[in-house]
């Protein structure tokens, strides 16, 4: 299974996100850039387990890089970290190596440029997406990213259970404070109130 036609990608991603717009055109040159720069070209099938993509935004463009990557949440192939950007981070665990990609602002000025016929944004940006250059779309920069074995696809080991709130805690996200074990909510993240 080796990477699809740039057209057959935008139905997967139009089919996956409910609707075709710009961000889904950058999705997913952003994860074909991405597996560009690593040199792998068959994220569905030789290369399935090699990858693992941290995204660091939850936006439309966000929903177009599994398309490509294959990498899914409940797979533990994709990584959310809640950064607001429009970023990725592509790891080849294999070759112990990682490019994170970083969307350029300057593209929209580009998109404008390129189309200024083109009134409506999402229609611009859409077409020049497919059209402009990795590098005008894209920072891209080598980085090392420690993946502990907790973070990979069918760890096992043993769970805890919090010591506040009972509840059962997987993949070593325990706290340990005091001497005791909580889960991240009752050590203080918790993101929602008891009623
Ligand atoms: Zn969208
Ligand atoms: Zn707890």
């Amino acid at each position: 299974m080796p990477l699809k036609s740039f057209d057959e990608y935008v139905v997967l991603a139009e089919q996956a996100h409910g609707h075709i717009c710009a961000g889904q055109i950058l999705g997913l040159r952003m994860a074909l850039y991405g597996l560009k720069l690593l040199d792998l070209d068959d994220p569905l099938g030789k290369h399935r387990k090699r990858l693992i993509t941290f995204i660091e935004i939850d936006r439309c463009a966000t929903d177009a890089i599994p398309v490509v990557t294959g990498c899914r949440l409940g797979k533990r192939a994709l990584k959310f970290r809640d950064f607001g950007k429009v970023a990725a981070t592509f790891c080849d665990v294999e070759a112990d190596r990682a490019v994170r990609v970083v969307a350029l602002e300057t593209a929209k000025q580009k998109a404008r440029e390129m189309f200024p016929e083109i009134a409506d944004k999402n229609t611009q940006q859409m077409r020049a997406y497919r059209e402009l250059l990795d590098t005008d779309l894209f920072a891209a920069a080598w980085v090392r990213v420690a993946l502990g074995p907790e973070e990979f696809p069918g760890y096992r080991a043993a769970c805890v259970d919090c010591a506040v709130c009972g509840e059962r805690i997987s993949f070593k996200r325990e706290v340990v404070r005091d001497g005791r074990v909580l889960c991240k909510a009752c050590a203080g993240e918790r993101y929602y109130t008891p009623l």
